[in-house]
Parts: structure tokens; C-alpha cells; sequence
């Protein structure tokens, strides 16, 4: 794997990679003291998400006593999936079309990372306006509010 490399990664930084946190180890105190891990490795199948695997036998304890989480978007929260009924794609998102927003289950709606994964910005708010567009015409039967086709304006 070719890492890009930044000044701060060479003053005096090791990196390792593909390693899951298993337990943060604390001392009599609770104060944190280290970190056992495990190797992981991919398993790609074709039509499904990608696999996280552990690799047996790969644990290992690491002494710290500073930890910082740097966690991107790992898929929508499956409460809501699990309570609402909500049909998935195989990456975990909340199937819904671009066309009107609509998921698998009558009047609910999903737009921005839940249903197009960990994206941007920009993203959510473009998507978040136009399914507010298709909840007024799904409440109401029609919907004055703009479409993005529309500029900002609202329909009259
Ligand atoms: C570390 C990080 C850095 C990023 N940097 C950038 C960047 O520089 N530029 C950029 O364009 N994008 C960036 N993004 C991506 C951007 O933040 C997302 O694409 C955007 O916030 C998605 O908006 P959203 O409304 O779809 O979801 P979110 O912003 O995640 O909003 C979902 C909301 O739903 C709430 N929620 C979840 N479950 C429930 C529940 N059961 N009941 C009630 N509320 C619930 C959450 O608390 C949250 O407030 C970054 C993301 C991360 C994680």
C-alpha cells in the first residue's frame, strides 16, 4: 500500500493499519494504561459489503495513556433501520431512489450519508432539500417548494 507521507509523519510517527481495537486496559485508578488490538484483514465478495475479519492469534497490547478517535461514517444506525422496517443496499445505506426519496416503507424518506453513504456536505443539503420537496408533495398531494432544477425560488 503506497501511504502519503506529510512532514508531521516524519518528525517521529509510526503508522500501522488494519488493526481493530478490542479493550482500552485501564490501572486501579481508571486511568487508561493501553490498548489490546487485533489484526483485521477485507473480505470482498461480489454484491456484498466488504467483511472486516479478525486474523486469530494477531492480538496484541499496546501501552498508552492517550487515546484519540478519528471515526468516519460507518453505515446508518440499525435502531432506525431495525424499528422502521427499512429496506438496506448491500453497503448498508438506506435504499431509497433519487427520484423521490422514498425508502422500502409508506412516508419515510431518506436523503444525505444514510442514503448515499459518507459523502459531503453538499450532498446532504442538495438531498435534504429536494426530499422536503417530496414529503410536502407526499403530505400534501403537490408542492409549491423548489426543486433544485427550480433555483431557489419557490413555485408560484
Ligand atoms: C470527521 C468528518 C469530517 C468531515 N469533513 C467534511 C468536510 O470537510 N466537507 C464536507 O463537505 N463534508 C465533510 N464530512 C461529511 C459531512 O459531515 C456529511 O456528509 C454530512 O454531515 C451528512 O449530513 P446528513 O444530514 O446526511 O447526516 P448527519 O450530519 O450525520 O446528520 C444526521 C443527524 O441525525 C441524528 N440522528 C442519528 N440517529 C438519530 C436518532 N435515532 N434519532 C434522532 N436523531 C438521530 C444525528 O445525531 C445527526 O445529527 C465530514 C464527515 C466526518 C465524519
Amino acid at each position: 500500500m503506497r501511504l502519503k507521507t506529510i512532514s508531521s509523519h516524519q518528525e517521529d510517527a509510526e503508522r500501522f493499519f488494519s488493526i481493530s481495537t478490542k479493550a482500552f486496559l485501564e490501572d486501579k485508578e481508571g486511568c487508561l494504561i493501553g490498548l489490546k488490538t487485533i489484526e483485521v484483514e477485507w473480505v470482498f465478495k461480489t454484491g456484498e459489503r466488504p467483511e472486516l475479519r479478525e486474523i486469530e492469534g494477531t492480538e496484541k497490547q499496546w501501552d498508552c495513556n492517550l487515546v484519540l478517535l478519528a471515526l468516519g461514517f460507518a453505515g446508518a444506525e440499525k435502531i432506525l433501520v431495525e424499528q422502521f422496517g427499512l429496506e438496506m443496499d448491500f453497503r448498508t445505506n438506506i435504499k431509497a431512489s433519487t427520484a423521490d426519496y422514498k425508502t422500502s416503507v409508506k412516508g419515510v424518506f431518506a436523503a444525505g450519508d444514510m442514503r448515499r453513504g459518507q459523502s459531503l456536505i453538499v450532498w446532504a443539503i442538495s438531498e435534504g432539500r429536494e426530499t422536503v420537496y417530496h414529503i410536502d408533495s407526499y403530505l400534501k398531494g403537490a408542492s409549491n417548494l423548489p426543486l433544485k432544477s427550480d433555483g431557489d425560488l419557490p413555485r408560484i
